[in-house]
């Protein structure tokens, strides 16, 4: 085997391992909240007009959440389920991150004055559940997307990157 293909891999597994050292040593849990998704009842005819349930059933007789009378089981009588998504990932936190990491995602400072900057580093299988998400919980701070989520370094070895503000000002006590 030639030498530089075996250093080349040899690199590159260790690059890997660095990343992997990043997002799971590192790391703490987060929560991160995407927009509820509003469906049809399964079990009951939803009424358009009114938006609530028909009140009518649409699953068969020998179904346990059949109903002739009253309301829909499955949905309170909504016609509709509102289904909270949350996923917990983990994520490697840094609150306040250097300008220099600031700067190389294009951050732009304008309007941001009183809210708490926080990074995170986590896992490139995420970027989809990140850019879309709604919130995010970060050592119990509420927080929202500043900057669509970026991935740094290379195909497979790299890493999401993404920045957030803290949703309130967060009171600094002296
Ligand atoms: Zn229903």
């Amino acid at each position: 085997m030639p030498k530089n293909i075996w250093i080349g891999s040899k690199t590159k597994k260790k690059f890997k391992k660095n990343i992997k050292g990043v997002v799971k040593g590192l790391s703490r849990k987060i929560t991160v909240y995407l927009t509820d998704r509003e469906s049809e009842c399964p079990n009951c005819y939803y009424d358009k007009l009114n938006d609530r349930s028909s009140g009518v059933a649409k699953v068969a007789p020998s179904s346990p959440t059949y109903f002739t009378v009253g309301r829909c089981p499955v949905c309170g009588g909504r016609g509709v389920i509102i289904t909270s998504r949350k996923k917990c990932i983990n994520a490697n936190i840094t609150w306040n991150p250097t300008q220099e990491s600031l700067n190389a995602l294009s951050f732009n400072e304008a309007g941001s004055t009183g809210v708490t900057k926080v990074q995170i580093k986590t896992d490139p299988c995420y970027l989809e559940l990140i850019r879309d998400c709604k919130k995010v919980i970060l050592d119990g701070v509420s927080c929202k997307l500043a900057t669509p989520p970026l991935l740094r370094g290379l195909g497979t070895e790299s890493i999401l990157v993404a920045i957030f503000f803290t949703e309130d000002t967060m009171k600094v006590r002296e």
